[in-house]
């Protein structure tokens, strides 16, 4: 594809594909849908599962002194209150006078060059916001005419604190994921003896009242997000965060993406507790660099504030020297949805082929929704369509992910094959019957060769892990 992020028609060739191949839906699209909210399709739920497990193979497995969790999403109201939530979880809103749109005022001013972060008053942000109008149009309209920016809280209530102790509060469906992590500290170390420094990795959903979702998946308001959190020792934290950086640059690099399109910024302005903040960028087509991945120095805040608002003393107590603490933490926090359109963003692919355009996913092996499709040449010739089968069955017992397709002609599964990034496809035609080799074809060179039947599964094995 075109490598200019200023290509209007770069994400929509993307937001098309995933529509027309399974990976992407609109949330309750036959209710004319839902803002903010998407659904992963049969092939996209695949892509997303081998994200997952690609992260929770770095960050689980293959560390010595990570755990994994899975926390509720409903938490006691305190959480929130604990964590800062229900005051300061706000964005500041504008409304266009002449048409009512919404803006997010910290974006639109990002926009033309200024920043206002989230320690700002509201005060400041409108001083801000007023020296700026001039540049500032309705996405909508095209005028520059707003309300004043006001603070909008970004959680979402449900109605289950009803029957909480905590009684009228509402119970908040979690704006972050991460707050499950800190909450069980203290029952991971006291159940598993964990040993500072050692962290939790966990991924769960998250949903924001978000003003304006936009963006297709990079905006919504029900998302993913995989974190891990690191608990230090106080002030033992600057070698570590640079650790953590390096481990999360090369994961990215792991999945395949393009190094170039991969850059860290710093956060200029650092929220009152924090001692240091990073975000991973990735450069979207149309929509240009922005955030994947968060990587933040929290110092002893989250711990300290549970211990204030729930009572329980949550120092760590170091069984040699007998030294107690509260534990710093060093947190990554990436959005699911980001990281999902990043990998398709990177691997989205035209070319051509026999003088025709062709639209291809080169997709990291590892990350393909399928790893193999097979094929008979003709599917209503039964002889073709029995040894096909039994090359399908043969393949599938080693490679789950192995798909059956005798829809259309050949050249048309291809594309089909192409387009959700199957790396190889195994065709079995006449010849097959007469010396038992297959057609074994590469997505990406589309190149062609024999493989005899009986090697094929292990010749497969060799090139997905290559
Ligand atoms: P932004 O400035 O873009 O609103 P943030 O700094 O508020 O993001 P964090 O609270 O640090 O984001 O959340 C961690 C990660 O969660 C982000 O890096 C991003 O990938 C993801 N994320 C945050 N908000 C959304 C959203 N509305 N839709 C999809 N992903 C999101």
């Amino acid at each position: 594809m075109t490598d200019d992020k200023h290509d209007a028609d770069g994400m929509k060739k993307i937001i098309s594909l995933s529509k027309r191949r399974g990976f992407i839906y609109q949330g309750s699209e036959i209710y004319g849908g839902l803002a903010g909210v998407y659904d992963f399709g049969p092939n996209g739920v695949e892509l997303l599962n081998n994200i997952k497990k690609s992260w929770w193979q770095a960050n689980v497995y293959d560390k010595e002194n990570y755990y994994g969790l899975d926390s509720g999403m409903f938490k006691n109201p305190k959480v929130w209150e604990a964590s800062g939530h229900t005051a300061g979880f706000s964005d500041p809103l504008a409304e266009c006078r002449k048409c009512n749109t919404r803006i997010r005022v910290d974006k639109e001013l990002e926009k033309v060059g200024v920043t206002a972060d989230e320690k700002m008053s509201d005060e400041e942000i409108n001083d801000l916001f007023e020296a700026s109008q001039d540049k500032i149009k309705c996405p909508s309209c095209g005028k520059k005419d707003f309300t004043p920016a006001r603070s909008f809280n970004l959680l979402v209530k449900s109605n289950l604190g009803d029957f909480t102790a905590a009684g009228d509060s509402p119970v908040y469906l979690p704006g972050e994921a991460c707050q499950g992590i800190y909450l069980n500290y203290k029952n991971i170390v006291d159940t598993l003896g964990a040993k500072i420094p050692f962290g939790v990795a966990q991924i769960g959903k998250a949903f924001r009242n978000e003003i304006s979702p936009r963006n297709f998946l990079f905006r919504t308001r029900e998302f993913e997000q995989a974190d891990t959190q690191l608990f230090v020792r106080p002030n033992q934290n600057k070698e570590a965060f640079e650790n953590i950086k390096k481990d999360r640059w090369s994961w990215y690099l792991s999945l395949g993406l393009n190094e170039k399109k991969l850059r860290w910024k710093q956060h200029d302005n650092l929220v009152f507790y924090a001692s240091d903040a990073w975000d991973i960028e990735y450069d979207f087509p149309t929509y240009g660099f922005d955030e994947v991945e968060g990587i933040h120095d929290r110092t002893d805040y989250d711990l300290s504030q549970h211990m204030k608002f729930s009572g329980v003393d949550l120092h760590y107590t170091d069984q040699v020297t007998g030294e107690k603490f509260i534990p710093w933490i060093l947190e990554t926090s990436m959005g699911l949805g980001r990281v999902y359109l990043a990998v398709l963003s990177d691997a989205y692919c035209e070319d051509e082929i026999g003088g025709e355009t062709r639209t291809l996913l080169k997709l990291a092996p590892q990350l393909a929704p399928v790893k193999v499709a097979v094929f008979p040449l003709l599917k209503n010739k039964p002889e073709l369509v029995t040894k096909a089968r039994e090359v399908y069955d043969l393949v599938k017992k080693s490679i789950p992910q192995t798909a059956w397709d005798d829809g259309g002609n050949i050249g048309k599964r291809y594309r089909k094959q192409d387009e959700i990034g199957t790396p190889y496809c195994v065709t079995v035609d006449f010849d097959t019957l007469e010396d038992g080799m297959v057609t074994l074809r590469d997505r990406d060179t589309a190149e062609q060769e024999k493989v005899a039947v009986d090697d094929l599964a292990s010749a497969l094995q060799t090139k997905l892990n290559q």
